[in-house]
């Protein structure tokens, strides 16, 4: 199933979630016993990440340092393949521009849409961690847009190689992100919205917000992106806090804010499960608001634990 059409066809809200592929030299198995609690809320899809490369520096004879690229977590397309396999749900491997020139996520492509997925979320990744700013693979794409673009193509039967004729077309539903108190590199909310618009513009049909813990800073995205003309499902990504670190790491990590009444709150925990608990217990009021207002789907981030994930489903779906 295409998660496009799901999202703009569905009456009530849906449940989702996404994984994070192992950390390499560990087993699927931990990947299965995180979907497994799961099940019973009948995820409409599941996404899994992609994590490029960094690089570290070794040092060698005569104090040479030598430059090594490591992929700590690779595994992203098998794994999508092992869940459709294993559990008959749709997945949406994450598809970046950063590491991959254009050929290379031709081929990436050509090897989703030979397993039978046909859903991608296309993002254009961080900057590396030793890079001050994103910088793409040489001949590959700049922005998310320009790999929306591409995909497209393909879903036109549009190949690079043009002696390619009468190629099969895929058929790619493509998911977008999107950040409702603003990307960071973007100079106003507006010049934000206006590039996702682009997005929308090029093909993507769908919308999964970055995390957030003020609901009210989705409602208001939602609404400046209609004003702008966005009309696509803009599925809400909620993350529930689970220690005490969360509470520097995830506005650090990911440019957010905590609301003030969650700060006071977590102020108060001395454990990181008194922490959690006040966590699961913000997001599941997050969640019951959002499904009130009618939303097509929540999707929830699990970052490989979903104990907090299913205790809130089960209060909300
Ligand atoms: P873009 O849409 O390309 O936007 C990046 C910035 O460029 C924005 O500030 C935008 O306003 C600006 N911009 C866009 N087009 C133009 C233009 N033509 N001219 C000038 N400025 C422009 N990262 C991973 O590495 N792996 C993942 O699996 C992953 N999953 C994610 C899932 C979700 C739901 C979200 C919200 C993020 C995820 N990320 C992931 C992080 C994401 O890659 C980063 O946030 C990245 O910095 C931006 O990606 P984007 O696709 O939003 O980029």
């Amino acid at each position: 199933m295409q998660v496009n059409k799901v999202l703009k066809e569905t009456k009530e809200t849906l449940f989702s979630f996404e994984l994070l592929p192992p950390l390499k030299g560990k087993s699927i198995q931990s990947i299965y016993d995180g979907i497994d609690p799961l099940v019973e809320f009948n995820p409409a899809f599941i996404n899994v990440t992609y994590h490029r490369e960094e690089f570290i520096y070794k040092k060698r004879e005569k104090g040479y340092l030598e430059k090594i690229a490591i992929k700590k977590r690779p595994g992203t397309v098998g794994i999508c393949a092992a869940i459709k396999n294993r559990y008959d749900i749709d997945t949406v491997p994450h598809l970046i521009c950063g590491g991959f020139n254009k050929e290379e996520t031709e081929n990436a492509l050509i090897d989703l849409h030979f397993l039978g997925i046909n859903n991608v979320l296309a993002l254009r990744g961080d900057p590396i961690k030793t890079e001050t700013q994103f910088v793409p693979e040489e001949g590959g794409h700049q922005y998310a847009v320009d790999l929306v673009k591409q995909i497209v193509e393909l879903n036109n039967g549009i190949y690079m190689d043009e002696n390619i004729q009468n190629a099969t077309p895929t058929n790619f539903s493509i998911g977008v992100a999107g950040y409702p108190e603003k990307h960071f590199e973007s100079p106003n909310m507006q010049a934000d919205i206006k590039r996702l618009k682009q997005k929308i513009d090029a093909g993507a049909g769908y919308i999964v917000t970055q995390l957030f813990f003020d609901n009210q800073k989705y409602f208001d995205f939602v609404k400046a992106c209609r004003d702008a003309g966005i009309d696509v499902p803009i599925v809400p990504g909620i993350k529930p806090i689970e220690s005490l670190r969360h509470i520097t790491f995830l506005p650090k990590f990911f440019n957010i804010d905590l609301p003030e009444a969650l700060t006071n709150e977590l102020d108060k925990c001395d454990s990181n499960q008194d922490a959690k608990q006040v966590g699961m217990e913000w997001a599941i009021a997050q969640s019951k608001e959002l499904k009130e207002n009618g939303v097509p789907c929540i999707h929830y981030y699990t970052m490989g634990r979903s104990s907090s994930v299913k205790q809130i489903a089960s209060q909300v779906f």
